[in-house]
């Protein structure tokens, strides 16, 4: 699965490195220059891992870290400071801050302790699936589109829960039928359709992007 990072830094250089070093290892990067930006596109997208500048235009990392813990956002925040005095570190980890790196910082420390954050992250939370800004957690049965709660029946939940769980994998519809419906299903083998056309229905209901793509006679594969 390829982890979703939000990189809010406004030096643009410094923003220009991280992004491609991170795009280089594999991760899905947005950048935000501001405090504001950094904390509209972190509610809106649920990115996987945030890389947070201290010092920002508007809002400070700081702040922008109470915040997104406020509203139960659990979200792993890595700071990124300038700052190296002990008073500074401490306010980070009480603002909710994961971790800490000062600057300047070696990419090789930056990318582990992203790789680090990403880990502990998933293991904490193996009910939890994500694929871009869906997310489904299979002990809540909650599912959310950025910031938006879909309610999903029951079928729907066990096919979409299929489908995040192969993420770009192609499922025929006969994987589909007996997974979700059972071996023993004698109904019209139509009703993959139907019920995808709930699900899309449902998670693109503000017009956001397709998820689940059609593979012509074939099957559906979760695909951006
Ligand atoms: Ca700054």
């Amino acid at each position: 699965m390829t982890s979703r990072i939000l990189v809010v830094e406004d030096e643009v250089k410094l923003a220009q490195f991280i992004e491609l070093e991170l795009q280089y290892e594999g991760y899905k990067v947005t950048v935000a220059a501001d405090g504001l930006a950094g904390l509209t596109t972190a509610r809106e997208s649920h990115p996987d891992l945030i890389l947070l500048d201290w010092m920002l235009p508007g809002i400070s990392g700081l702040e922008i870290c109470r915040r997104l813990r406020l509203t139960g956002d659990k979200v792993p925040i890595i700071l990124l400071t300038a700052k190296d005095e002990i008073s500074d570190r401490v306010a980070g980890l009480d603002a909710g801050a994961d971790d800490y790196i000062v600057k300047p910082f070696s990419l090789e420390e930056l990318l582990a302790r992203v790789r680090a954050h990403l880990r502990r992250n998933q293991e904490d939370n193996p009910d939890l699936l994500k694929f871009a800004d869906l997310q489904l957690n299979r002990s809540t049965r909650e599912v959310s589109r950025g910031n938006r709660a879909i309610e999903l029946t029951a079928k729907e939940f066990e096919l979409l829960e299929y489908l995040i769980s192969h993420p770009r994998q192609v499922l025929t519809r006969d994987q589909i039928l007996e997974r979700v419906w059972g071996f023993d299903f004698m109904g019209d083998s139509n009703i993959i359709e139907v019920y995808i056309r709930y699900l899309r229905l449902k998670l693109e209901a503000q017009e956001e992007k397709r998820l689940i793509q059609t593979v012509r006679s074939v099957g559906y594969v979760m695909r951006d």
